[in-house]
């Protein structure tokens, strides 16, 4: 049967056409809360979902000030120099709670939000840690159906995040300051073992020679905590986002780094990985939607709480309480 296209066809067509404004719009419906524009969206995504997964995605991280957004901007613009297009997504857990944003102002990446092959994006600036990593999880697709070869994922070095993007991306790539102790905060906190390739950026002028002593430090640092993978050694590189220098060096580093997972069969898998676990984030999520969007069970919840409060019942008790009420109905 003959059907006129929907909106939603519609949108499909023009984003896969490379689009700027669908794209637009179509990223306004996928971080909308209205269910109406959640329908849209999830169809949008299903209709595109053929297009999507061509792309290099490329987590960055790193403290702010550590030079982000001056680095991507020189990184993205030479990019788009060689023919690529590139997208700049951001998930930024402060904007979260402050509204405000390390990551979201767009003017930070001046060549880059005005060069057509180039598509920056502020952090979703509400909902948890999880609800923006969904977003922009879904943004990253959308990017991807609209032609969009490298897309490159920003978030701040302060914690859970981090791990976050990594579950996201092909790669992760940690930027670090020269001589700022961040050589030992990193591998404290776990960062180094998420990252695949280490830059320590503001590596001109002054700072160069501390930069390439620090580079040295964290080579010698990491050889001693071992090989995370026996196929790839965390390479660390010294880079400047202001003067260029390097960032060839890194793009080499990436392209090395996806030949070798290709070549390991690990790339697919590290995204089939990535898919499987999403799934089940999704599944968690709607799941206690569902539980609180259910009359009955959302008032049990809500007694159950209090009386935890109170201690006058068990957890587990509860749980098992609420779970039988709403599998009954
Ligand atoms: P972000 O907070 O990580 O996004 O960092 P920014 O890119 O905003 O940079 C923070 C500060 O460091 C700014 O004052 C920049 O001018 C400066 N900066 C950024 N990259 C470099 C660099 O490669 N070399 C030097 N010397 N300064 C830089």
């Amino acid at each position: 049967m003959n059907r006129a296209p929907s909106d939603t066809d519609l949108l499909a067509t023009r984003i896969a056409a490379g689009d700027r404004t669908a794209l637009a719009r179509a990223i306004t419906l996928v971080e909308s809360t209205r269910s109406d524009h959640r329908t849209a969206a999830t169809a949008l995504l299903d209709m595109l979902a053929e297009r999507t997964g061509r792309s290099i995605r490329i987590g960055m991280t790193g403290v702010p000030g550590v030079g982000k957004s001056t680095l991507i901007d020189g990184f993205g613009t030479m990019l788009t120099a060689l023919g690529h297009r590139v997208a700049v997504l951001a998930v930024d857990p402060t904007s979260v709670r402050s509204g405000g944003a390390i990551l979201g102002d767009k003017t930070r990446m001046a060549r880059l939000a005005t060069d057509p092959a180039a598509f920056v994006r502020p952090s979703p600036s509400s909902g948890t840690l999880g609800g923006v990593a969904a977003k922009t999880r879904e943004t990253m697709l959308l990017c991807e159906a609209a032609g969009f070869d490298v897309v490159i994922v920003e978030t701040v070095g302060v914690g859970q995040s981090e791990i976050t993007v990594a579950d996201m991306v092909d790669l992760f790539v940690l930027l670090m300051l020269p001589g700022a102790g961040d050589e030992l905060q990193g591998i404290k906190k776990g960062i180094v073992e998420v990252a695949d390739i280490i830059a320590v950026n503001k590596a001109d002028g002054e700072n160069a020679r501390r930069a390439r002593l620090a580079a040295a430090e964290l080579r010698a640092a990491l050889n001693i905590l071992g090989p995370r993978d026996p196929l790839w050694s965390p390479p660390v590189l010294t880079l400047s986002g202001q003067t260029g220098e390097g960032l060839a060096e890194l793009w080499s580093a990436i392209s090395r780094f996806c030949g070798v997972a290709e070549g390991a069969g690990t790339f697919a898998g590290r995204r089939a990985g990535q898919n499987v676990r999403w799934m089940w984030t999704m599944l968690d999520e709607a799941l206690r939607r569902a539980l609180l969007d259910h009359d009955g069970v959302a008032a049990a919840i809500a007694e159950g709480e209090a009386d935890i409060v109170r201690g006058i019942r068990a957890p587990t008790a509860v749980a098992q309480a609420i779970l039988q009420l709403f599998t009954a109905r």
